[in-house]
């Protein structure tokens, strides 16, 4: 939030007073270009929204990005997540499922069937619900930081 301040108060020193479009400019170009909030970015990541803009849809697939934003133009092919969101969604699903394993392995009342059937459904509709989200999450964060990819 200081830092934010500090852009503005930039901004404002280059962009004379009452040319409100040339200091929106500077305050949007600065913003992005210093600031890039990680968790704001992330976020609209999670929610499959372009991380800078918050705007445009950042899919145009399942899990193929758009190769420009429609509404900022942001280059999307030079961002790659790799294997960084399939990690993520296992390492959440599996905190997830493996205390339910546990349950059905010290209650053995419930039905073998039970956790034969449940088990992978569940596994599986969490797998494919988080794996988009996870990436766009994870393509926020990598703008926001400008980590390189491969
Ligand atoms: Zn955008």
């Amino acid at each position: 939030m200081a830092r934010a301040r500090q852009v503005n108060a930039a901004a404002k020193k280059i962009a004379p007073i009452g040319n409100e479009c040339v200091y929106q400019f500077m305050t949007d170009t600065l913003h992005d270009n210093i600031l890039k909030p990680k968790g704001r970015s992330m976020l609209r990541g999670l929610r499959g929204k372009c991380p800078r803009c918050g705007e445009a849809k950042l899919f145009r697939a399942y899990l193929k990005p758009v190769h420009d934003c429609s509404y900022c133009g942001q280059d999307w092919d030079s961002i790659r997540a790799d294997d960084g969101p399939a990690w993520l969604t296992i390492l959440i699903v599996g905190h997830l499922v493996g205390p339910l394993i546990v349950y059905f392995v010290l209650h053995p009342a419930i039905p073998l069937w039970v956790s034969f059937v449940l088990i992978p459904l569940l596994v599986a509709g969490l797998s494919l619900l988080l794996l988009p989200r996870c990436k766009g999450a994870f393509m926020g964060l990598i703008w926001a930081t400008g980590a390189p990819t491969s």
